[in-house]
């Protein structure tokens, strides 16, 4: 039988990634993510899936795919499909995402899971302080220029530029010619280059299926694109103008914008301050020697927000939580010294800006993407209807941590693969745009449906 590859998510949605890689009684997922649109008919507006029924209510809808073989006994506990002993040999990661990683937590729990060190540091991080979806499996952990056998398939990880550390595209090797997967990339960021040696190692493993992102393949490139250094420099203008508190909220594991705002910061002679849950995370990623990061204490303070009594006693704090009440910054702290300061704070925490009570005149930097959808729209007011009650100024400063359009087409052209395979996109039809015809064949993915990797 020929290796063949089934798409389970990403299909026509970004987000979602779960890829069923099948060669000679090997077995192998790619990705097992959550989309970020999953199911969202039936599940918004405070409607969740019920943990107790395990995997049962995501089932209903087709959410997850009944696969036999995959899943944990928990996960199946209220399902039709019967716990067995694992059919899968393991679950191969490109970047620690929720919509990459978020349904991993329903796995068979024998089942490991194959990562890059930093991945796996990150989700050591996220383990002591949240929990993390890779919690019980074991982890085996990968490196650019290692190359790893699951069963009859063998795996190399090259390294791509996202906007989290430690992500990977991958080469398949399978009995009958080579799959290349790309994971999520950008060119723009500090490491663009890394996406260069995934796209130069893929074109030299002629591969037979190209599956690739597509997220900013939507027909209405504006042509703007941000890079991070151009981040950078605004950031710096902006913290250097300010005359009042600067905060902002960006993604927690974004460690390119921490240090673009770190950077920003120590031009301007101002202090960063994260979160613990940022704090924690900086402290496991200074184990990686290739990384750089402000270390907690002596370049960031940390945000200590109170709990339960609310008096900032250690007992108020979990054990995790404990060691950075030393680089502890109080709110009453923050008011002092707003001049000095660089806060980051997620919109969830803006409640702590009535203890904070800044002056007036100070600046937000909204870090993120910018609304795209009704939900987008809602939380964007909210966050505006705030910064409007401490009357700040708004600033929008955003890198996107994905390529775009015009530099996918670059891409699937570089790489001349036979048959290219568009995910994570809303918009796969589009690929067509980029050519194809007698150098390439487009295949449109559908849902559960295996794509021959031979010709
Ligand atoms: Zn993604
Ligand atoms: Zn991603």
């Amino acid at each position: 039988m020929l290796p063949k590859l089934t798409c389970y998510g990403g299909v026509g949605e970004i987000g979602g990634n779960k890829f069923l890689l099948e060669d000679k009684g090997t077995k192998v997922m790619i990705d097992f993510g959550a989309g970020f649109a999953d199911g969202a008919e039936f599940f918004d507006s405070g409607i969740e899936p019920r943990l107790v029924n395990g995997a049962g209510d995501l089932f209903e809808f087709g959410l997850l795919p009944e696969i036999q073989g995959l899943y944990s006994e928990k996960a199946l506990q209220n399902t039709r499909l019967k716990h067995s002993s694992p059919e899968i040999d393991g679950v191969v990661l490109s970047h620690y995402h929720w919509d990459h990683t978020g349904r991993i937590g329903h796995i068979d729990p024998e089942i490991p899971v194959f990562c890059g060190e930093t991945t796996s540091l990150i989700h050591e991080a996220y383990s002591d302080s949240s929990g993390s979806p890779l919690d019980d499996h074991p982890v085996r952990k990968f490196r650019t220029g290692d190359k790893f056998s699951i069963g009859s398939i063998e795996f190399e990880p090259v390294h791509v530029d996202h906007s989290i550390p430690g992500a990977y595209g991958f080469l398949a090797h399978t009995s009958e010619g080579v799959l290349a997967y790309t994971g999520d990339f950008r060119f723009h960021g500090p490491a663009g280059s890394m996406t260069d040696d995934f796209v130069a190692a893929a074109s030299n493993a002629v591969p037979s299926v190209l599956l690739t992102e597509g997220t900013r393949v939507s027909g209405r490139d504006s042509g703007a694109n941000m890079t991070e250094n151009e981040v950078l420099s605004e950031a710096s203008k902006i913290v250097q103008r300010a005359r009042s508190l600067v905060f902002s909220t960006f993604r927690g594991n974004d460690v390119d914008r921490i240090n673009t705002f770190y950077e920003a910061c120590h031009r301007a002679g101002r202090r960063l301050v994260v979160s613990m849950k940022m704090a924690i995370l900086l402290e496991k990623l200074k184990q990686d020697k290739r990384l750089r990061v402000p270390r907690v204490g002596k370049d960031v303070g940390v945000y200590v927000r109170r709990k339960r009594t609310g008096k900032l006693d250690d007992k108020d704090y979990f054990p995790w939580e404990r060691p950075f009440l030393n680089h502890g910054v109080s709110a009453l702290e923050v008011r002092k010294r707003q001049r000095e300061l660089f806060l980051h704070l997620e919109s969830w925490n803006f409640p702590e800006l009535i203890d904070i009570r800044p002056d007036r005149g100070g600046t937000y930097i909204h870090s993120a993407t910018e609304a795209f959808n009704e939900e987008g729209e809602r939380e964007e007011t909210v966050i505006r209807n705030w910064i409007d009650h401490v009357d700040f100024r708004y600033e929008q400063l955003h890198a996107s941590g994905h390529a775009p359009g015009a530099q996918v087409g670059d891409l699937v052209k570089r790489i001349g693969a036979k048959k290219v395979v568009p995910i994570h996109t809303e918009h796969p039809r589009l690929f067509l745009g980029f050519g194809g015809g007698k150098d390439w064949k487009l295949e449109l993915p559908v849902r559960g449906e295996p794509i021959s990797l031979g010709r």
